[in-house]
């Protein structure tokens, strides 16, 4: 007999949390079933333990530079076991957290690997760290996909050599030497955090800049920095073979014919939705290039099955997944609908000097009027006693046909932190007046998204 629910979420990641307890507290009866990490891969693989990385690489520069503030002391080094371990301890306690607060909310756990009977049932096979437990039944009224996606590897020969950042989590050393392909979130990212402690890193990337997508000025203010911070980039080229040579190390034969020869290759080549063995052609929920597809609601083309976050391949960030999960749960068990602004999502990418955005790039906004462009690049306080190089960027784009502040950009220590506040403004639509109205902290970075008085240059419409 199969166990009977309202509500059956697959995937225990972010989205599919937050809408299995949500719907748990409008008084659904909820089942949530998780094949690997429960917490998904944000908490596991992701976001969390890349940010506890990122903190660690962060360390590295602060010893040699505390010297120009006055301060002495014996070199010290990094121990990367160390590291590994002390996130993996975090990432357990984190795992703990999650299966009490759903068990709180009155959410029945499933382990296991989940597949489609039909529209309403679901078989649950035991996870491979438990075969001893059997293969189960579940029965819902609604169904919601919330697997997540999973790392993409280019198909080339000598594929398998390389890893994956599944994988870059739980090395059991830091490569000397690394070759990193692709040149968005996850290879920005990862080549900040090796190279602040000590790996040699080469950046393999198709386009011209990194972080494709991104404000062209924000790309350009990466690439100058990820250069002067030692990293090697290679643009314009992808990798056409990898070798293992006879000393162990990896040979990546690039497209125009240069052999970079590394300890470790890391493919950052992309994520794919995680629909393997769903079983979803079976009963119908249309899917294209390896996505679910939904409409504005979440729906899928089968009644009563949802989808939410990654596995439908539209804005694959943790927060929106959250969002997606929060309002499904609340429309269907709520009675309520609940709306965030996701055409305004920010983002953010994580390097030593990390970059975050807010609304239209300058280059979008454009296309629908011409902008007016904010932009400023100076040497931040603490630069000044360190005699370094690093520059801060800070871009707004304001449409001139109503001056509201369309996009805002920024390069710089806090910059996730300070257009996350700057976010607030976007959404609400606020004018450039109003940005100018508001007084600064002194002496701040942030302070200047509030004191830049002259437009820098105007972009005419695009197809004016
Ligand atoms: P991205 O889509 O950000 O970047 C993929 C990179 O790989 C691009 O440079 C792309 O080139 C390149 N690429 C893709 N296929 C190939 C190929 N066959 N050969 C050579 N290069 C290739 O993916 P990531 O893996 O970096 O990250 C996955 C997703 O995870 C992100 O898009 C984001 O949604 C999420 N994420 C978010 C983070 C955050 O919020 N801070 C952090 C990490 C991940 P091209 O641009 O030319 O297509």
């Amino acid at each position: 007999m199969a166990a009977e629910f309202d509500l059956l979420v697959i995937g225990a990641g972010s989205g599919g949390v937050r809408c299995a307890r949500i719907a748990a507290q409008h008084g659904a009866k909820v089942a949530i079933v998780e094949a690997r990490h429960w917490g998904g891969t944000c908490v596991n693989i992701g976001c969390v333990p890349k940010k506890l990385m990122v903190y660690a690489a962060d360390y590295a520069a602060m010893g040699p530079e505390s010297q120009s503030f006055g301060w002495e002391g014996a070199a010290w080094r990094h121990v990367w076991a160390r590291l590994i371990s002390a996130k993996n301890e975090e990432i357990a306690r984190l795992n703990n957290v999650y299966t009490t607060m759903l068990e709180k909310a009155g959410v029945t756990l499933f382990k296991g690997t989940a597949a489609f009977l039909s529209r309403h049932e679901v078989e649950i096979s035991p996870s491979a760290l438990d075969p001893s437990a059997g293969k189960q039944r579940i029965r819902a009224r609604k169904i919601v996909i919330a697997v997540g996606g999973a790392p993409s590897r280019p198909k080339i020969d000598g594929a398998e050599l390389g890893i994956v950042s599944d994988d870059a989590f739980y090395l059991p050393e830091r490569p000397g030497k690394i070759v990193i392909i692709g040149g968005g979130y996850i290879g920005v990212e990862f080549a900040g955090i090796f190279s602040r402690l000590g790996s040699d890193v080469t950046m393999v990337f198709r386009g011209e800049r990194p972080l494709r997508g991104f404000d062209d000025d924000l790309r350009t203010h990466l690439t100058e920095a990820m250069t002067r911070h030692g990293i090697t980039l290679k643009s314009g080229t992808s990798p056409k073979r990898i070798d293992r040579l006879s000393d162990g190390t990896l040979a990546t034969t690039l497209d125009q014919g240069e052999k970079l020869v590394s300890d470790c290759v890391f493919f950052a080549t992309g994520r794919h939705p995680a629909i393997d063995g769903l079983n979803l052609a079976a009963i119908g929920v249309t899917c294209q290039e390896g996505r679910v597809v939904t409409n504005a609601s979440m729906a899928t083309s089968v009644p009563d099955i949802y989808a939410i976050g990654d596995v439908t391949d539209q804005i694959n960030l943790t927060p929106v997944a959250i969002a997606q999960g929060h309002i499904l749960a609340d429309r269907i068990f709520g009675g309520h609908d609940r709306h965030w602004a996701f055409e305004t999502t920010p983002k953010a990418v994580f390097y030593s000097q990390p970059l975050a955005s807010v609304g239209l790039t300058e280059e979008e906004a454009a296309k629908d009027a011409a902008v007016d462009v904010y932009l400023t690049r100076f040497r931040p306080m603490r630069q000044s006693l360190l005699k370094g190089d690093d520059q801060v960027l800070i871009k707004l784009v304001v449409d001139t046909r109503d001056e509201r502040v369309v996009g805002a950009h920024m390069m710089g220590d806090a910059a996730p932190e300070i257009i996350q506040a700057v976010a607030i403004a976007v959404t609400a639509r606020l004018r450039k007046a109003d940005f100018d109205h508001t007084i600064g902290i002194h002496p701040t970075t942030a302070e200047e998204i509030v004191t830049m008085r002259t437009v820098t240059r105007r972009t005419p419409q695009k197809n004016a």
